[in-house]
Order: structure tokens, then C-alpha cells, then sequence
């Protein structure tokens, strides 16, 4: 093992994976090392969504072969709760709305599961207003949303907001951006954006999943890869992104030596 393997926070080998019996993901091939950060891009209905939701565990999604290691542990053999105590984090694309459940219990019980797994002390209901007032100015959100029900008549970039507050109770290891650009005005980007590069640390890994190359205007990715049909079809580095603005990713297609170096 050299010593930047030592560093692997995510290593997907030939994944292939299926929902509702159809075949989606056919061959993923991903390494993440501790401090980077990757971009996924690709056309509507590529299989970046069910990527991120496998790597999450969601239940729908049933891995054929291949194998996730995150932190070393074989991920495919962990229960989705147990992913997210051990630091995965997945920001979704449409966040769900709770009904009935408030928005601070609901963080204060995640975060405390979390704290729990890295042998921190949980914390009771004063010193988790202290921390989440304090974590909430990096999103810029007005208090008043922890006192209603999670997500509840949230607008879109309400809802984006609250997934990047989550992300920074949490502290994940892994954290997964399905769009959390899309739908904001430059205003919320740029407040998403700074968060989640205030988020990212030297033992931290993101995957940042856009369409837009105005997010990767605010965050430079260390990897940009392409998805199409369910594979990771080209690899290269942020000046990727800029290309795929201008020119599609038509070009990319059916490149046979774009294909072999990958
Ligand atoms: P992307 O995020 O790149 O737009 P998705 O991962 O959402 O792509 O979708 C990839 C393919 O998988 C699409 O053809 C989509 O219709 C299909 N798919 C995703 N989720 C489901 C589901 N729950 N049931 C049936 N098909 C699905
Ligand atoms: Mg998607």
C-alpha cells in the first residue's frame, strides 16, 4: 500500500447496481483521498443520483457486484444509520419534508448519534442551541426555521440551506452534494458554497454533483468526472468542467481514446 493509499477515505471497484430491477450503475470505478475534492457531472439520468443514493445505502438500491471501502470498512455490509453515524452524509437532491417533527430535535438527535460513534459526549438541549446558533450563521439562516417541522413549506433554497446546515452539525468524513446548486440564485450559492468549503478539511472528502459549472466557479474541484450510462466514462481536472460548459458532452462520446485512458 503506498502512502497516499493510505489516505483512501472511498473506494468503489466495478460497481453495478439496480433499482426496480432495471439495471443502472454498470461498472463504477471512484478513489477519493482524505483533503480532495470531486465533481460528478453528466447529463439527466446518467446515474449520478443512484450513485450517491447507493454510497448512502438506500434501501431501494440493490448492489449487483463490486465492492464500496470507506475508511477501509466494506460499506455494501453496513446498515444505512450506521453509514451516516460513521460520517457518510448525502445532501440530497429534492431534501424530504417531516411533518410533526422540529427541525432542532431532529438535528440534535443526528448530531448526537454522530457524536456518539466518535466517543464525544452527546448534548443536552442548551448546549445543542448553543452549537447549532452558532453553526447556523455559516448557512446565513434566519433561526426561526429550527422551530419549525424539518423542511416543512421550505422554499428550495430554504431546503438547500438546512441540508448544509445538517452537513455542518455533522462533520461528515464523506459528504455527498447531490445539486445542492440547483434551483439557488447566485446570492444562496455563493453562502451554500462558502459553507460547504468552510466544511471541507485535510480529513475530509466531498463529491460535489452538478450539472452547472457556477458552482465550480465558487468551490475548484480536484477531480471532475463525467458520468454517462452508468459508468465514470472520463476523468480529468477542473479545466473539464469549463470544456463541458462550452461544448456539451457530446465530445465525449464514443472518444475510444478518452475511454482507454480512463
Ligand atoms: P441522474 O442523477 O444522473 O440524473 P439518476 O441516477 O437519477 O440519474 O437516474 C438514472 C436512471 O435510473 C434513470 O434512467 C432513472 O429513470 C432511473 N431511476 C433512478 N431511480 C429510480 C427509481 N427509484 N425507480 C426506477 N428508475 C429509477
Ligand atoms: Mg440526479
Amino acid at each position: 500500500m503506498t502512502s497516499k493509499d493510505a489516505n483512501l477515505i472511498l473506494e468503489i471497484s466495478d460497481l453495478h447496481a439496480s433499482v426496480e430491477g432495471q439495471k443502472i450503475l454498470k461498472g463504477v470505478n471512484l478513489k477519493i483521498h482524505a483533503g480532495e475534492i470531486h465533481a460528478i457531472m453528466g447529463r439527466n439520468g446518467s446515474g449520478k443520483s443512484t450513485l450517491s443514493k447507493v454510497i448512502a445505502g438506500h434501501p431501494s438500491y440493490k448492489v449487483n457486484s463490486g465492492s464500496i471501502k470507506y475508511l477501509n470498512k466494506n460499506l455494501i455490509d453496513i446498515e444505512p444509520e450506521e453509514r451516516a453515524r460513521l460520517g457518510v452524509f448525502l445532501g440530497f437532491q429534492y431534501p424530504v419534508e417531516i411533518p410533526g417533527v422540529s427541525n432542532l430535535e431532529f438535528l440534535r438527535v443526528a448530531t448526537n448519534a454522530r457524536r456518539q460513534n466518535r466517543g464525544e459526549d452527546e448534548l443536552d438541549t442548551f448546549e445543542f442551541e448553543d452549537l447549532v446558533h452558532e453553526r447556523i450563521k455559516l448557512v446565513q439562516m434566519n433561526p426561526s426555521f429550527l422551530e419549525r417541522s424539518v423542511n416543512e413549506g421550505f422554499s428550495g433554497g430554504e431546503k438547500k440551506r438546512n441540508e448544509i446546515l445538517q452537513m455542518a452539525l455533522l462533520e461528515p468524513t464523506l459528504a455527498i452534494l447531490d445539486e445542492t446548486d440547483s434551483g439557488l440564485d447566485i446570492d444562496a450559492l455563493r453562502v451554500i458554497a462558502s459553507g460547504v468549503k468552510q466544511l471541507a478539511q485535510p480529513d475530509t472528502a466531498t463529491i460535489l454533483i452538478t450539472h452547472y459549472q457556477r458552482l465550480l466557479n465558487e468551490i475548484t474541484p480536484d477531480y471532475v468526472h463525467v458520468m454517462s450510462e452508468g459508468k465514470i466514462l472520463h476523468t480529468g481536472r477542473k479545466e473539464l468542467a469549463i470544456e463541458l460548459e462550452k461544448s456539451g458532452y457530446d465530445w465525449l462520446n464514443n472518444s475510444k481514446d478518452l475511454m482507454e485512458e480512463n
